[in-house]
Parts: structure tokens; C-alpha cells; sequence
């Protein structure tokens, strides 16, 4: 299949990307292509005219700023994968990338793009969702600062209006020392995740924890954050058990069932997956459990 007939424009400024996409009718952003350039391939997506971001520069960059990792939405995920800024202030996007596709695509795919796609399998959403990053987002009426949680909407549905596009993703930087662990269940490396879990802890000297963070992905239309199980490890001692419980919170989420899965078998997944994960997090937090 090819694509319908369509307009191509490479803007190099952001403030003519965003004039474009203000005038030109049925306008589509083009990023990595990784999954637009496919639908479209399909007729799935009929655009007018394509707004190709690669040769706006204001859209790269990786700087800490304030506390927070604050990254260009035209960031390569492959680029991201090997950022020394990214291994050290953000070590759970490091690892969740490796999970994202293929090195192929990861070439190509950005971080703006796997955000906006919000494909409810797709693992940067749901380590945004754990970081409670905040998505500044572009257009010809300025710049509007979104939590995460208010960006993601739904199955592949977001804050974006139509002729917004996301300028950067701010990650908040957790206090050194942290641990994170990352874990996914997919048919074969490179899929989409069945189900997967991202988890932050921060733990005290004592083994207390002061602060958690878990969020499944692949089980629900969008990533969903188990406050229950952060609620159950905050300010206890952290050891096998107190992992065990909070991860069985899992068990509270209201699954999605499809060709690929029942929610049984992810609702399953979610609790063996957001153990794992919570269990790597607390011994990179330097608590043997
Ligand atoms: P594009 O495909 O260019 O665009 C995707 C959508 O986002 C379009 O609607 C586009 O208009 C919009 N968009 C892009 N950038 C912006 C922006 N800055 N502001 C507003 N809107 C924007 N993804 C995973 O998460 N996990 C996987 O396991 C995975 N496996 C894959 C396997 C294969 C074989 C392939 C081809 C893709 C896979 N993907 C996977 C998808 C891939 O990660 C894409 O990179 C990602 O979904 C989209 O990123 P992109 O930059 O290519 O965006």
C-alpha cells in the first residue's frame, strides 16, 4: 500500500512549524515516522500535507534545568538510549528505551513521537507517568505547560489540539541513589508489551521508603499509575513482603482484554511484572530484598 497524495513541508523554525500547522487543512506532524508513515502506508491516516520537525533544531537538546531532565521532543529514542545525561539523572528512561522496538526504529523514532502516538502498550508514556513529567506543548498561540497525567487521555488519544505539537518533556530528577526497575512482557523482543511495569523508589538510610513511584502500561487504554501499591511502601520498611503486598495493588486495575490477551492474564502479568520491578528498584536503592 502507499499513502494518499500529500503535501511535504520542512520547516526549519518552530515558529513556522507552527504557523503551518495553524493554516494548512488537514495537517499531520511528521517526527520519526515509525508509526505514522505506516498508518498512512495503510490509509489508516489520510493527510493533505505533512510538517516534517527533523530540521527544527529548537525541538533537540537533552539539559538538566532546575532539577528536572528536560528533553526535546525530536529526540531520537536511540540517542536518548546512549545520553550519559539520560543514564545518570533519568537511569529508568535508559532502560525503558532498550524495550522500545527495534534499533532500527529507535533510530528513527522520537521521544515527541512515542508520546503522541500514546499507543496504551508504548513505554515512554508510562515512564513519564511514573516521573509525572510535565509535556510543553507548542503552537501559534504560545507555549502551554501539561502534567502527563492530564496529557494522556486515552486509547491512542491526547491533550495535544490539532495544531499543537510537543516542544520538550520535562523529567523531575529524583534525589541520588534512587533505584528504578523496569520489566515487560512482550511475545518477542521488539513487540508491543502484553503488560509492563516502571517503578521509582527512593529509600532512607533506615530502609524506609520515602517516596514511590509504579506505573503499568499494556493493561489498561493508557498507562495507569497503582497509587495503592506507592501508598503501601511509603514510609514502611522496604523488604520482600512489603513488596509482595504492594505489588498484589496491581490486582485492583480494571484490565483490557483483546486478541493478544485476556485481562485475566494481565491483570496476572501486572502483579508479577510491577514485583520485579519494585524488587530491582529497591536493590539499585541499595536494599538487598
Ligand atoms: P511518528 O510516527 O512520526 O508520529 C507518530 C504520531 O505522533 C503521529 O500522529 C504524529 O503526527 C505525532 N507526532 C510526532 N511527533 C509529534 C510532536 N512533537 N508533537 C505532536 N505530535 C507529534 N513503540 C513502542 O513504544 N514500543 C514498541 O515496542 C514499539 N515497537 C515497534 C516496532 C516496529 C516494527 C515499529 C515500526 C514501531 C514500533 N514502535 C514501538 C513505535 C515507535 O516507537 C515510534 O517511534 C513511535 O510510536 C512514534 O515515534 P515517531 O517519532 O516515529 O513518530
Amino acid at each position: 500500500m502507499k499513502p494518499a497524495p500529500f503535501d511535504y513541508h520542512a520547516p526549519r523554525q518552530l515558529k513556522e512549524a507552527a504557523e503551518l500547522l495553524a493554516t494548512l487543512p488537514n495537517a499531520k506532524i511528521l517526527a520519526g515516522g515509525q508509526s505514522l508513515v505506516a498508518m498512512m502506508n495503510f490509509r489508516y491516516v489520510i493527510v493533505d500535507h505533512l510538517v516534517d520537525l527533523a530540521h527544527v533544531d529548537d525541538l533537540r537538546g537533552i539539559a538538566v534545568i532546575d532539577g528536572h531532565l528536560r528533553i526535546g521532543a525530536m529526540m531520537r529514542q536511540r540517542d536518548l538510549e546512549f545520553s550519559a545525561e539520560v543514564a545518570r539523572h533519568c537511569p529508568l528512561l535508559a532502560q525503558a528505551l532498550r524495550h522500545v522496538g527495534h534499533r532500527q526504529t529507535r533510530n528513527r523514532g522520537t521521544i515527541g513521537g512515542s508520546l503522541a502516538h500514546a499507543d496504551p502498550a508504548a513505554e515512554l508514556p508510562a515512564v513519564c507517568a511514573a516521573y509525572d513529567a510535565v509535556l510543553h506543548l507548542a503552537s501559534i498561540r504560545g507555549l502551554r505547560s501539561v502534567p502527563f497525567r492530564d496529557f494522556s487521555l486515552g486509547f491512542m488519544a491526547t491533550a495535544l489540539a490539532p495544531d499543537e505539537m510537543i516542544a520538550a518533556i520535562e523529567l523531575p530528577i529524583w534525589r541520588a541513589g534512587h533505584g528504578h526497575g523496569f520489566h515487560e512482557f512482550a511475545r518477542r523482543q521488539g513487540d508491543f508489551a502484553l503488560a509492563g511495569a516502571a517503578a521509582l523508589l527512593d529509600i532512607g538510610a533506615d530502609n524506609v521508603v520515602r517516596r514511590a513511584a509504579l506505573a503499568l502500561f499494556g493493561v489498561a487504554e493508557q498507562p495507569v499509575r497503582v497509587e495503592a501499591a506507592e501508598a503501601a511502601l511509603t514510609g514502611k520498611v522496604v523488604d520482600a513482603t512489603a513488596i509482595q503486598t504492594a505489588a498484589a495493588a496491581a490486582w485492583l486495575i480494571e484490565p483490557i482484554s483483546d486478541i493478544h490477551a485476556g485481562g485475566d492474564y494481565r491483570r496476572h502479568l501486572a502483579q508479577v511484572l510491577s514485583a520485579r520491578a519494585l524488587v530491582d528498584a529497591a536493590r539499585r536503592a541499595g536494599v538487598d530484598v
